[in-house]
Formats: structure tokens, sequence, C-alpha cells
């Protein structure tokens, strides 16, 4: 049995269920949350502000959206999902401009809000301070942020996630966002109905990436995944955030032994179909972590399914913190490793993977375009040229201003992000 350095207390899965104590074993104690340097991270979000990559790389986006929808039955989800979706987007961005419906009476109404949000369906519900440190380049002129914000986390249902990468699992990613961002919604009113604003920013249209301001409200710690892991669900969570000016009690930073777990665990660093996922730390824009590599990663979503091994096999999602730590304090062995059970996954098309084995792709299945759509205009118009020794015809030129008016014609609401998974951009 390992040593107990501390203890973790939650609140139960559910309102109304009793607290969790979760065991956090001494060798994998850290910091609570995430080693940082708010140097750099200051550093960085003046010099290098982020962008959403659905704007940064865009081409590639629209390059994977495009082989998504050789797939029939995705491309129906997608369709169904982006005309319900809408909707909700828009009502929640126009959340910025709506006033409270009450007289505030000036006291504190944490309990109040996370009550009412744990009545609403979500999972985990943390508050602190609105970082503007996250906030995307293109939303940063759009909306106008509250000073807190209330960090809110709802459970994608466990049964089609373990099927990733599947038809089932699509649809059930879809539709938690689609039900959080109602949920949200409904926060939202509440908050207003208590006399003060409430700004609900989602969901799958996030300021930025969310999770360095989860991890401060305590809500989880950053995976080697790239996901939140939060207590109960691991990453199986879809986050949605609401900022308000009401008067709240911040949550703190909590050390669930995960930082350091993921060096121990690495299931989903092992199983990831493209290699996309870093064995080691390093540290990024003032933040220590398993970076992802983006240009591995974004060609096996766009060819499986949206991929999602990493998220189907981590044990945390599957068994739950308190089960993994336990079983670790007891065992020294990570829960459910080495069996089909967590490990096993189905490419379609390209058959069954078991523990230890992975599929393999040839050179060209990499390939694919990158920047936004005009520099990929641009540089697929130079390396036509190119070819053609130097001369750019009139047909290649006519070529090239149509896409060109075709990207600027575009519905800029079309930028929409549908991930949690942060890991690129902090
Ligand atoms: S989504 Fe798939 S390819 Fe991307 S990091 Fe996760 S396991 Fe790897
Ligand atoms: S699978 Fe293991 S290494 Fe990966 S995020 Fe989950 S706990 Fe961390």
């Amino acid at each position: 049995m390992l040593k107990i350095g501390h203890e973790v207390i939650r609140p139960g899965k559910r309102l109304g269920d009793a607290e969790v104590t979760i065991p956090i074993p001494e060798e994998l104690e850290t910091v609570p949350g995430i080693p940082l340097n708010n140097r750099e991270v200051d550093w960085y979000a003046r010099e290098y502000p982020l962008e959403s990559m659905n704007v940064s790389e865009r081409a590639s986006r629209d390059w994977a959206n495009t082989l998504r929808d050789q797939h029939s039955e995705m491309r129906e989800i997608r369709k169904e999902h982006e005309k319900l979706n809408r909707s909700l987007i828009m009502a929640c961005r126009l959340t910025s401009d709506l006033e409270p419906t009450a007289e505030p009476t000036g006291e504190d109404i944490t309990d109040l809000i996370k009550d009412k949000a744990r009545e609403l369906g979500f999972l985990e519900v943390g508050i602190t301070a609105f970082d503007h440190r996250y906030t995307f380049t293109s939303k940063k002129d759009v909306m106008t942020y509250y000073p807190h914000v209330i960090c809110l986390a709802y459970e994608q249902d466990f049964e089609p996630t373990q099927t990733i990468p599947s038809v089932d699992a699509e649809i059930v990613h879809s539709s938690t966002y689609r039900t959080e961002g109602a949920a949200a919604l409904e926060l939202g009113n509440f908050i207003r109905s208590h006399g003060y604003h409430a700004q609900v920013t989602g969901s799958g249209d996030s300021p930025g990436p969310y999770i360095p301001m989860f991890v401060e409200a305590g809500l989880g710690q950053l995976g080697a995944c790239g996901y939140l892991l939060t207590p109960h669900e691991g990453n199986r969570c879809r986050l949605v955030s609401v900022t308000t000016d009401a008067v709240v009690t911040y949550d703190k930073p909590v050390d669930y032994g995960i930082h350091a777990f993921c060096q121990v665990c690495q299931v989903c660093v092992n199983r990831c179909p493209g290699r996309a996922l870093m064995r080691d730390k390093i540290w990024w824009r003032g933040l220590e972590k398993n970076k992802l590599y983006f240009k591995r990663c974004r060609p096996v979503m766009a060819r499986y399914l949206g991929c999602g091994v990493c998220m189907k096999t981590c044990p945390i999602q599957k068994y739950g913190l308190q089960n993994v730590m336990e079983h670790y304090a007891e065992t020294g062995q990570v829960l459910g490793k080495g069996t089909h059970d967590l490990e096993g996954y189905t490419l379609e098309g390209k058959g069954y993977f078991g523990p230890g084995e992975l599929p393999v792709f040839d050179r060209g299945f990499f390939n694919m375009p990158h920047g936004n759509e005009y520099e990929w205009s641009f540089e697929s118009f130079k390396e036509k040229a190119k070819a053609a020794g130097g001369e750019i015809s009139d047909e290649l030129m006519q070529e090239f201003k149509q896409e060109m008016a075709n990207h600027l014609s575009r519905d800029t609401t079309d930028h929409l992000s549908m991930m949690d998974q942060d890991a690129d951009y902090i």
C-alpha cells in the first residue's frame, strides 16, 4: 500500500449524492492545478495572442469536413447538429446584452448558482476569475466578458463513449453540447433573476481554451490526452462557461494527482492511432504539459469518425478517479491498463486494435492543407504556377480570384469550435 499524501473531498456525482473521498498517493503529489509561470503566460498572451484553430488552421478544417462528408451518416449528423446548434449559439451570444430581471440584494449567491447548476444536470461546477489571457483574438471584441467565470462540465453518456470511434459516439458528442448549451442558458436566466448579468460562452463557440480556468476553479487537472480530467468522469465531459458580475466566492485549484499520474499511466499516449500525444511534458506558453501534435491528430480525426481514442482509453473516464487512485494506492498499477476492455478499439475499414497493436498509415496519410483558407489558396496557386514553369495563365488567375471571393463571402459564424481538447492552444 502506497503512502497517502492527502485526500480530496468532492461533492457526489449528482445533487444529493454523498461526498466522495479520493486518496492521492504521496508519490503523485505535485502542485494544485498545473505548474504555471505567470510571467510567461502574460508574455505569450501579449506577444503571441491565441487564435482559434478554426480560424488559423481553417484550410485543414475545411479539408477534414470534406473527408468526413464522404461518410454519409457522418454528413447527416454534422448537418443536423449544425442546424440545431446554430440557434443555441446565437442565443448564447445574445446573452451579453441581456439586463438583469431583478434588483440585486448584494449577497453572495455562490451556493445558489452551484445548486442550480447541479439541478440542471451539470456534473461539476466551480468559479474563478475570467482570465482574458486565454481569449482568442477573433473573440476579443465580440463579447462582453464579466469578471467571474462559472465553469461547468456536463457528462457525456457512458455507453456510446465506450464505442469510440463510432457513429453513436459522434451523435452523443454533438447532443451533449446541445443539452449543456440549453442548460447553461437556463443558468444565465437564473443569475439574471437574482439581479446580475450573465453571459453564456458556449456551447461549441468557446471564447478560447477553457481548461486553465477550469483547472483554476478546481474542476480537474489537464490530462496527457489534452482534455480536462474531472474526478467523476475524467474527460467524458463537455465544457461550457458563464461569465457574470454576481457576488461570488472563488474556488481553488486542486492537486488530484493527475499531473504525475499521467506520466505513469500513458495509456492514451500508447493507444493514439496517430502517435499524436507526447510522452514527456514540456513548458508551453507558460504551462507544463504534454503537448498534442495537431498535424498528427487531425488526419486521424478526419478519417475515423472524429477518433477520440484518447478519451475512450482513459481509465479515469471509464472507472472514475476515486477507483483509479484507490487501485493505484493498493497495487501501484493503473486500473485496466493492458486490457482489451480499456485499450481496444476498432477503426472503420481498418480493423480491431487490442493492447500493444496500432494501425499503420502510409506516408501520404498525414499530408493536409495548412494555414488559413487564404494562405492555403495562395500556397496552392504558387505551386500550380511553379508546376507550369512560372507561367500564370488567365485560367489559373481566374481560379485563384474565385477561391478568394468564396472565402470572403463566407458566413463568419461558420468558425464555430467543437473541441474541448484544448491541448494545442495552451
Ligand atoms: S483524437 Fe485520436 S489521433 Fe487525436 S490525439 Fe486523440 S487518439 Fe490521437
Ligand atoms: S489515459 Fe492515462 S495518461 Fe492519458 S489522460 Fe488518462 S490518465 Fe492521463
